[in-house]
């Protein structure tokens, strides 16, 4: 079971998480945690905040959630209580420590970054230990960094699977056989010299998964706040609806183009076991939430989900049609892997390609790199919005939804055959409208 920091927010979400794994007791469980909601956020501004020699200030914005998380075990038995305590002012000096170090180099380098951002993970697992003892549930708090095994690329590493498979048994099975159960940090994970790292922005989902397939879990569950994986995102159209199944494909196609309950990775560890992952909500435990697995139904709908993904750069590249029939793309993706930018095609032409990536950091240095294979030209500002399902590869199905998109005429539409979605891009702007605009014309029409 992995729960968000949506679902454990405070002190009511703590004993929400207590109760729902108290009635899942019978089971074999490993409990994965991710920060208390925004703390990871403040963790980070905090330590670039020192990293301009403002180490007290940063400090100051970080102790609202040292509040809080204190607020979270001031019911606990005095015993658990003191303990509590003790843990989280540690990790509070820790922090401090940080922070003293950055603001005197003012060097924010990804190692230090990644030490900063572990201690929401490390801090809430731990307080989730003792409210489940509280519970009187046996549950034990187990060092994440011991089990997920990396390479060094702080703040994107890699799991070396291997290792983390060996660790995360050698650490987890003696404690499921005396029946306690494991409680962990998703997130966090160390180099092979023992370094901590981090596996990406929102990645405890994929903590979770990795760690159900080296114990070769019969289930995992993702609890957040929401009932499922939706048909739209819920804050763009009101009446989306919780999506009941989704086959592997259709959940790992929805998690790269940008539906926010799921990680881009979080599939990958559990498709070769076919081990279901259920998506829950943990304000509402009784509901059925969306379940993925190899056995999910083909429906006759086109589409099972529209995903959008904004704050994205279009780029546009035209060469010659020889080198674009040879070599082309292969030499664009090279670049993409040099800067460790992920890039999203959207048309091909005789004479080139155009994509979307996200608009970060060293753009500018991969764009003039990109130059050296045609000419190329850039708008920022932009979104694409994704209508993803199995039902998409049907001739009959991909002509309605071209029929829908063509009222809409956005600047590019592209289907990937192979592929299980249909992909446009449009002006950032637009993507509320758009996105409504699909979700009546595929979900409501008729209703
Ligand atoms: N706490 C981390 C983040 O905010 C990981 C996660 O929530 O999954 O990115
Ligand atoms: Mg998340």
């Amino acid at each position: 079971m992995k729960f968000g920091g949506t679902s454990l927010e405070d002190e009511q979400a703590f004993q929400r998480v207590a109760r729902i794994v108290s009635s899942n007791q019978s089971s074999n469980l490993v409990v994965i945690v991710s920060a208390m909601s925004g703390v990871t956020n403040a963790l980070i501004k905090g330590f670039q905040r020192a990293g301009q020699g403002e180490a007290s200030e940063a400090l100051q914005t970080l102790e609202r959630h040292f509040e809080r998380h204190l607020k979270v075990i001031s019911h606990l038995s005095a015993t658990l209580r003191e303990k509590m305590i003790v843990v989280i002012e540690q990790s509070r000096n820790e922090i401090i420590e940080l922070l003293a170090h950055v603001s005197a180099s003012r060097k924010t380098s990804s190692q230090p970054m990644d030490a900063m951002a572990s201690h929401g993970e490390r801090l809430s697992a731990k307080l989730l230990t003792s409210v489940l003892e509280e519970y009187g549930i046996p549950a034990s708090y187990v060092d994440a960094r011991l089990c997920i095994i990396t390479n060094a690329e702080h703040g994107c590493a890699k799991p070396f699977l291997e290792e983390t498979c060996r660790q995360t048994r050698a650490e987890l099975q003696p404690l499921l056989k005396a029946k306690t159960v494991p409680v962990l940090g998703g997130f966090i994970g160390a180099s092979k010299d023992g370094v901590t790292t981090t596996l990406g922005r929102g990645s405890s989902d994929y903590s979770a998964t990795l760690i159900s397939a080296a114990l070769g879990a019969r289930e995992v569950q993702i609890w957040t706040d929401v009932d499922g994986v939706m048909t739209a995102d819920p804050d763009l159209v009101t009446s989306a609806s919780t999506v009941s199944q989704l086959s592997y494909e259709e959940a790992a196609e929805l998690a790269r183009l940008g539906a926010s309950v799921l990680h881009s990775k979080m599939i990958e560890p559990v498709v070769d076991q076919k081990i279901p992952v259920r998506i829950l909500n943990s304000r509402a435990p009784e509901r059925s939430g969306t379940l993925i697995w190899a056995g999910a139904e083909k429906t006759t709908q086109a589409v099972r989900a529209i995903a959008n993904k904004t704050n994205l750069i279009r780029i546009d590249i035209t060469s010659t049609p020889e080198f674009v029939a040879n070599g082309f793309l292969g030499a664009i993706r090279n670049i993409f892997d040099r800067h460790y930018t992920q890039m999203e095609i959207v048309a091909t032409s005789e004479v080139g390609i155009s994509f979307a990536c996200e608009e970060a950091g060293a753009l500018s240095s991969l764009v003039q790199d990109l130059q050296q294979l045609g000419s190329v030209e850039t708008k920022s500002r932009q979104a694409i919005i994704s209508c993803v399902g199995d039902g998409v590869q049907s001739v009959d199905n991909s002509g309605k939804l071209l029929n829908i998109l063509s009222e809409i005429d956005p600047a590019l539409t592209w289907q990937n055959k192979s592929s299980h979605s249909l992909i446009s891009m449009v002006d950032e702007d637009c993507v509320g409208p758009v996105v409504r605009q699909i979700h009546q014309g595929l979900f409501e029409r008729g209703k």
